[in-house]
């Protein structure tokens, strides 16, 4: 990574950090928000390293700094703590292992009792709370006084996916900072960098991992990095490509299965069926073949082509959307995918 750009994928937030860095007017407490993949932990932990970088912080004491030297030089002893993971000015929270909140006791031992403790080394004490949206109530009340008045050299970091979690009086103590989604060049760019290289990836891959990144890095490097993607990617092939020849059992033992590919789950398995409508829908309209994700299949994608409308499809991609929704209103699972698959198949006889 050369720098902020990379990173974030535009200018703005580059020139916000920067500006900060340079006036010494760094926040105490600061909360990016943006959705699950879109780079807050990479960008959090870039900006920790930017503000404890020795190079840097001597170049703002010689008042010669530019907005180019306002990256971390990746060489001095912090940065290189950093790196590894063990410099004690950067404390990073997280929910403890098999917890799925961030309690009082763990914030006043991590943060409240710990911001006492002046820098090891560094300009700063850095504090970086992963998935603040999992911050406890009594946990969020508590860290309102370190908010509130921090010491001198404390900076929190709050990341979140949602603003809607945390408490309006958390929320008017912290700069907030909205990470939006990078351009599909960036990301295509980034995954071409970081992945390219590997003789197992080709262009087709690159190209899909985009579309399935959507603007969000950490989502799109599940496609390369985590190896049940392409166990769950066969599967949803498995269900879109036969199911009119499915019963409603054997479909409902794919998606089940998508639940037991741990971290994905049965979204990404929503995300994926929405893709192969999305390659229907373009062969439709386009015959455009090299536009498609699942080029492979072009023999299926011609055929439900032809039975599919452009009114089945939107029928179809609706009822997904309709589907997730119900899910995440713990509508039953037999249900919600019953009504899905009914809905597919009607779409299918045109
Ligand atoms: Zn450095």
């Amino acid at each position: 990574m050369k720098d902020y750009s990379e990173v974030f994928g535009y200018d703005e937030l580059k020139d916000y950090i920067h500006k900060r860095i340079i006036t010494k007017k760094v926040a105490h407490a600061i909360l990016f928000v943006g959705d699950e993949g879109s780079g807050k932990r990479t960008i959090a932990k870039r900006f920790a390293r930017t503000i404890q970088c020795e190079t840097v912080e001597k170049k703002l004491d010689d008042n010669t700094a530019v907005p180019s030297d306002i990256e971390p030089c990746d060489k001095c002893h912090s940065c290189l703590q950093a790196i590894s993971g063990n410099n004690p000015d950067i404390v990073v929270i997280d929910r403890l292992e098999g917890k799925r909140k961030i309690t009082i006791d763990e914030i006043r031992e991590k943060l409240i009792n710990d911001v006492k403790v002046k820098p090891y080394a560094c300009r700063f004490k850095v504090y970086i709370i992963i998935g603040a949206e999992n911050l406890t109530v009594e946990a969020q009340n508590a860290i309102l006084k370190t908010l509130e008045e921090p010491p001198e050299y404390v900076v929190i970091i709050l990341l979140a996916t949602t603003e809607k979690l945390i408490l309006p009086t958390v929320l008017s103590r912290c700069e907030i900072v909205n990470i939006p989604p990078m351009p599909d060049d960036m990301v295509a760019e980034y995954f071409e960098t970081h992945f390219g290289k590997d003789p197992d990836v080709t262009p087709e891959d690159i190209r899909f991992a985009e579309a399935f990144a959507d603007g969000k890095i950490g989502r799109g490097s599940i496609t390369f990095t985590n190896p049940d993607f392409r166990k769950l990617k066969r599967d949803v092939l498995e269900v879109v490509l036969n199911i009119e020849d499915l019963t409603l059992n054997e479909m409902m033992g794919y998606v089940r299965r998508a639940d037991y590919y741990n971290e994905l789950g049965i979204d990404y398995f929503f995300d994926l069926m929405m893709l192969w409508y999305r390659d229907l829908l373009l062969f439709e309209s386009t015959r455009d073949v090299n536009g498609l994700l699942f080029k492979d299949y072009l023999t299926d994608i011609s055929r439900q082509a032809q039975t599919l409308s452009y009114e089945g499809i939107d029928r179809i991609t609706d009822a997904i959307n309709k589907a997730r929704e119900r899910l995440h209103a713990n509508v039953s699972f037999e249900t919600v995918m019953e009504l899905l698959f009914l809905t597919i198949n009607e779409s299918m006889k045109g």
